[in-house]
């Protein structure tokens, strides 16, 4: 009998802690560092999980707790995706750099759709992430709201949207803001984090800047404005003061400006039209793009590989069907 027979035939007389066991010291010897820590199990979220095989090619774990079996891309955006990490991480990359889908179609050598459905799922996954979903805008902070041209790509424009489809890079049919235009309201903080979302099509009412701010405006935050009326709702949501910029109280132009939130909208506006518009139906998950990536996306994009490729607690995954339902705008 060769060595490695005897090793195979004391290996089948072990139980699957043994093997699991086995398998960490193996991972050792094999890179001479620390083998990756055994995830939480994404069903039950114990601890108490073994190495139990390979499932296309990932490593499989079994739950000893709910007696359930996941592999490390159970619950993130990689579920059920026949595409490697690599492709993925080339994925997040494109998105958070601000290519168009076809883009990285091309550069992948995917299908339009998968690169659709890639797409959107890290968008999803984006709009979850603590650091996206938790942005709370503080100290002295500028708000204001942005417009851009509707748009119904994916779509026939025979089904009651009520005008001729526009040809790219076209104007609008009326002239200022019309009922052709989305608005997108921005937050964002001196120095700090940005925040952007659309509820409705004109100037937000109260009612509409409080929701969309709410839980994401600090106490104590300086909130500096062009005079909408409206912006004065902020108190009532958090702890702040409100300016006018446009009111003569504040006549330091050198600190009374929206120079920073005008940037943000300059941002905005060039990948939106970079992109020929998004979808209307999907804006916030492109306004949750532009505000995690206007400053810091680099940091996102590691933010993104780690915390989405792993298994947490958390549920990333969407399946498709999410994709073309869930928290879509419907104005
Ligand atoms: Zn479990």
């Amino acid at each position: 009998m060769t060595n490695q027979e005897l090793l195979m035939s004391h290996i089948s007389k072990l139980s699957e802690d043994e093997i699991s066991s086995l398998l960490d010291t193996v991972t050792v010897m094999l890179q001479e560092k620390e083998p990756a820590p055994k995830p939480a199990c994404p069903h039950c979220a114990a601890q108490a999980v073994i190495r139990y095989g390979f499932k296309c090619k990932k490593q499989r774990f079994f739950c000893k707790n709910c007696g359930r079996t996941f592999v490390t891309t159970t619950n993130s955006i990689m579920a059920n995706s026949h595409f490697t990490v690599s492709v993925w991480k080339e994925m997040i990359a494109d998105t958070l750099h601000g290519n168009s889908i076809d883009f990285s179609a091309k550069r992948l050598g995917l299908y339009h759709q998968a690169a659709f459905d890639m797409r959107h799922k890290i968008l999803m996954a984006l709009l979850e992430l603590p650091v996206v979903a938790d942005i709370c805008l503080g100290d002295v902070s500028e708000f204001d709201e942005t417009f851009v041209l509707d748009c119904y790509k994916g779509k026939k424009l025979d089904t009651g949207i009520g005008r001729k489809p526009r040809k790219h890079g076209a104007k609008a049919l009326k002239r200022g803001i019309s009922s052709e235009y989305l608005c997108i309201c921005t937050g964002i903080q001196r120095k700090g984090d940005a925040f952007a979302a659309t509820v409705n099509r004109a100037k937000p009412s109260a009612r509409e800047l409080g929701s969309i701010f709410e839980g994401h405006i600090a106490d104590g935050t300086l909130a500096l404005c062009d005079g909408l009326r409206s912006y004065h709702a902020l108190t009532g949501i958090a702890d702040c003061t409100v300016r006018d910029c446009m009111n003569q109280e504040c006549d330091d132009a050198h600190f009374f400006n929206l120079n920073t939130v005008n940037g943000f909208h300059s941002f905005i506006k060039k990948r939106y039209e970079f992109y020929r518009g998004v979808a209307s139906k999907y804006i916030n998950r492109y306004n949750a793009l532009f505000a995690a990536t206007y400053r810091n996306a680099e940091s996102i994009i590691g933010r993104l590989t780690e915390t989405v490729l792993a298994v947490t607690g958390t549920s990333y995954y969407h399946n498709n069907k999410d994709i073309r339902t869930a928290g879509i705008l419907t104005i």
